[in-house]
């Protein structure tokens, strides 16, 4: 972890002590490194020099202003799920020009904002989406740029909550349907057909289920040009995975190399809409251990995160890194769980560690800057965390934790009477 070193047994975000940001901004905490992400965007453009190309950072992996705002400095693109992630790009200074809309039941009014702002592609996912968005954009009187979201039918060989091309799953339609959903959409005057897209999956592991897929898109594109229907782009999604724990996934610029050889001189811009491989080792989150709690069955670490501010383990069986933020020899050494304050049994964020606690220790969550914060919530009334985002020697607190009032914004008692 370049920009999560240990000096002299103390955990660092870049250039200042983790301990000091958790007694200044309090736990738990989110802490992002501005270099780290940077750092993983620049290997995507490196690896796309000299390639028509847009990379489009999926907004649902981390959405904070701060991470949207240095990403779309550095040029980026943006993939978004919804008109909120649209007019959070918009709020963070990112081009409506260099987004592209996902998301498998795009509402008529969250259409006529992303075609009222430009963007520059609607991934379709069904035939009926077609043709609510023909007749949201002619009654606006524009023309909306699509791409048909293809599920290619290959395995991803990952979790199968986060497998998403298989033929069972919810998404895109298969390559027989996507043929009629381009002749249909070539027949209409409110719209234009650029591209083809895919999402087969997230946390992959290997490079060959990417391989498939876009040899599946490339027969595809060759099929529509045979009948006069000529695709700008090529949209392979996102899904790179990270290392966690101990997986061995391609580097960014392997797996850009690979796709870019079978590609070959093609004259298609490349499309990807990468997430996790971005954020997901940008980001820790800083909790502490409110008690320690030995059992004859568990020895429990209770502290003050949480499923609701970090769902991963609970939902998926996510496996994180978790460490001290300060090592030390002289409290107890066990192999703990590492539990929340949340009334559920899966309320935890790992089992089974072994760590030397002390009751008010510090401890760092590797890995959570993808799909953390973003999924957080309210339950159990708890404000979400405050997020920091560090910058070389500069710590900014990016997100204010909430308080109670935030908490109960917009809720109403009953009227007096009754
Ligand atoms: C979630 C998602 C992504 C990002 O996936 P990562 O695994 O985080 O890279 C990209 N595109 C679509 C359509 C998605 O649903």
């Amino acid at each position: 972890m370049k920009y999560f070193p240990y000096r002299d047994g103390q955990l660092y975000a870049e250039n200042t002590p983790v301990s000091e940001i958790a007694a200044r901004h309090g736990t738990p905490c989110y802490i992002y490194s501005r270099q780290a992400l940077e750092g993983a965007f620049r290997e995507y453009q490196q690896a796309l020099s000299g390639c028509d190309h847009m990379v489009c950072y999926a907004v649902k992996a981390n959405s904070n202003l701060a991470v949207l705002d240095a990403l779309a400095r550095l040029g980026a693109g943006f993939d978004i799920v919804s008109a909120g992630e649209l007019e959070r790009v918009i709020a963070a200074g990112g081009d409506p020009a260099r987004v592209v809309f996902s998301g498998v039941a795009k509402k008529p009014e969250e259409m006529a904002l992303a075609l009222e702002l430009g963007i520059a592609c609607f991934n379709l996912e069904s035939a009926a989406e077609l043709e609510v968005l023909a007749s949201v954009a002619a009654s606006a009187g524009r023309v909306a740029k699509v791409s048909v979201r293809v599920n290619p039918d290959v395995d991803a060989q990952t979790h199968p909550y986060i497998s998403t091309g298989l033929r069972e799953n919810k998404f895109g339609v298969t390559t027989e349907e996507a043929l009629r959903v381009y002749r249909r959409a070539a027949e209409l005057q409110s719209i234009e057909v650029v591209g083809v897209d895919c999402h087969i999956g997230s946390q992959l592991t290997q490079i060959s289920p990417f391989i498939d897929a876009l040899k599946r898109l490339l027969d595809l594109i060759d099929q529509l040009a045979d009948e006069g229907i000529v695709l700008h782009h090529l949209d392979l999604g996102g899904g790179l995975g990270v290392c966690y724990r101990d997986e061995q996934p391609p580097s960014i610029g392997d797996y850009i190399g690979a796709v870019r050889e079978v590609l070959g001189d093609r004259p298609l811009q490349l499309v990807f809409e990468p997430g996790r491989s971005i954020v997901a080792n940008a980001g820790l989150l800083i909790t502490r251990v409110e008690y320690l709690k030995p059992t004859s069955e568990h020895n429990f670490a209770l502290v003050d995160a949480a499923m609701n501010d970090m769902i991963r383990p609970a939902l998926y069986q996510a496996w994180l890194d978790i460490r001290n933020v300060n090592e030390r020899s002289d409290g107890h050494r066990a192999s703990w769980d590492i539990v929340g304050p949340v009334c559920e049994t899966g309320d935890f964020l790992g089992k089974d560690r072994d760590l030397t606690l002390h009751q008010g220790d510090l401890l760092a969550i590797f890995g959570a800057g993808a799909y953390g914060f973003t999924m957080s919530s309210n339950y159990n009334s708890r404000p979400r965390a405050a997020e920091v985002m560090v910058d070389g020697d500069s710590v900014h607190l990016v997100r204010e934790r909430e308080r109670f009032a935030d908490i109960i914004r917009g809720e109403h008692r009953l009227p007096d009477q009754g």
